[in-house]
């Protein structure tokens, strides 16, 4: 579990506002989610046999004997949250929420405990518009991100429940003729989750994989024509994507359109945006038969994609930083100062604070980054002037204004 430190914040900042903007422009809501939800909830969504509920669940007893558990993803907690409060009632919901999640994986690049995660869910909508809208999205957030050229689009279609089960049966017999090519996790998934083989990262397992029967070809007609239709839906809008017929994903809630957004520049753990459809899970918590899909984007793999000078272009500095020579101007020019910030709402001005000597004033100012330097002395103070000095810009050096003037001058300065 990570501190994120003044020194990193400004990429997360960065796409923590890009998102917003974003969400707001395709109309979508915020749902805010508490951290912690019954045990029982995540069984019952993610899968008793997944990787999360089997070994990566912060699980605990509160003081009542409730099972609590931090929550490993949110889609459950969206959807318990959505019924429970009524919003799925013959409505369509466009919802997003953004926070920590909690994974007891064992740490490596790209793979945390406490992680974060943007998660965008609809519900109502059953067509593959919205699946496409979902993709649209995201591929829009990358290139504002400037990380478009970085990033590919992988697809598959679950099919129906039905279809998957029959599928489960054909491919388990495959791999029971192969068990001898196995590997030991393989073997314990074959009877617990056997479409996980398919997602296994092992090498050796490549070739046994890359035979197995496909779930494509064992698709449900309705299924099949959803995927058709994305797929052509995707071509019209000019969204490039690789059908990957071994893209399973880990949680049971999935069928039919699943996709993911993978990135070579980020080794092994290459996902940074993941998702699908769930339509069964409203119902299977307790709700009407509700469609339904979503995704969710990993923060901490989408910020080690971010290039540094789409960052550095992207700082906000200060447009000044107030030297203070006296005690009397000190007071003379925090005043000033709050006079300014009540006038000038875009002013970004840093003051002063501590005192010291010129000399040490100025090498905080230009720490700071600040274009300006605004400096208050005795002469000035005695004089009712501000002298103001250009620190990142040589053809100017400084002059001399009456503090009357200021104002009116800063305005110019940062239009
Ligand atoms: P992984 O590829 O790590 O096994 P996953 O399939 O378990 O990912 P999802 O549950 O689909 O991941 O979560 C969506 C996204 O959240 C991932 O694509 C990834 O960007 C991010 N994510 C998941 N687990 C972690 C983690 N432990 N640390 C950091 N990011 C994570
Ligand atoms: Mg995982």
């Amino acid at each position: 579990m990570n501190d994120i430190l003044p020194s990193e914040i400004k990429g997360w900042q960065l796409i923590e506002s890009v998102f917003y903007n974003l969400m707001q422009a395709y109309g979508y809501n915020e749902i805010r989610m508490p951290i912690v939800e019954m045990t029982s909830l995540f069984k019952r969504s993610i899968g008793e046999v997944t990787d999360i509920v089997e070994k990566e669940m912060y699980t605990f007893d509160d003081r009542n004997g409730d099972s609590l558990s931090l929550r490993p993803e949110g889609t459950a907690s969206c959807v318990r949250a959505a019924l429970q409060n009524g919003l799925l009632h013959n409505q369509i919901q466009k919802l997003w929420y953004a926070g920590p999640m909690f994974r007891h994986e064992r740490p490596q690049k790209g793979r945390y405990r406490q992680f974060h995660q943007f998660g965008v869910e609809v519900f109502g909508l059953a067509g593959p518009d919205i699946d496409v809208e979902l993709i649209l999205l995201t591929a829009r957030l990358w290139k504002l991100l400037e990380i478009d050229q970085k990033v590919e689009l992988e697809i598959n279609s679950l099919g129906s429940n039905e279809a998957r089960h029959a599928y489960r049966d054909i491919l388990v017999d495959y791999f029971n003729a192969h068990r001898d090519e196995l590997d030991d996790d393989s073997i314990r998934r074959l009877t617990s989750n056997p479409l996980r083989i398919l997602d296994s990262k092992n090498p050796d397992m490549l070739d046994v994989i890359s035979s197995a029967p496909k779930l494509a070809e064992h698709l449900d007609s309705e299924s099949e024509d959803h995927f058709t239709g994305l797929c052509a839906y995707l071509d019209q809008c000019d969204i490039r994507y690789r059908i990957n017929p071994c893209l399973v994903r880990g949680l049971d809630y999935y069928n039919r359109t699943v996709f993911e957004w993978v990135s070579r520049d980020l080794g092994a753990q290459a996902t940074v945006c993941a998702g699908g459809r769930y339509d069964g899970l409203v119902k299977q918590l307790g709700g009407r038969d509700t469609p339904a899909v979503g995704f969710a984007l990993g923060l901490e793999r989408l910020i080690l994609l971010l290039n540094e000078d789409f960052l550095l272009k992207s700082v906000q500095r200060p447009h000044a930083y107030l030297i203070m020579l006296s005690p009397e101007a000190q007071i003379a020019g925090r005043v000033l100062a709050e006079q300014l910030l009540d006038n000038i709402s875009s002013l970004r001005l840093h003051v002063h604070t501590g005192g010291g000597s010129m000399k040490s004033q100025m090498k905080r100012a230009d720490k700071s980054q600040a274009r300006l330097a605004l400096i208050l002395g005795e002469d000035e103070i005695k004089a009712s002037q501000i002298t103001i000095k250009y620190l990142r810009d040589t053809e100017h050096t400084q002059e001399t204004i009456a503090q009357a003037k200021i104002e009116q001058w800063l305005r110019e300065f940062i239009k």
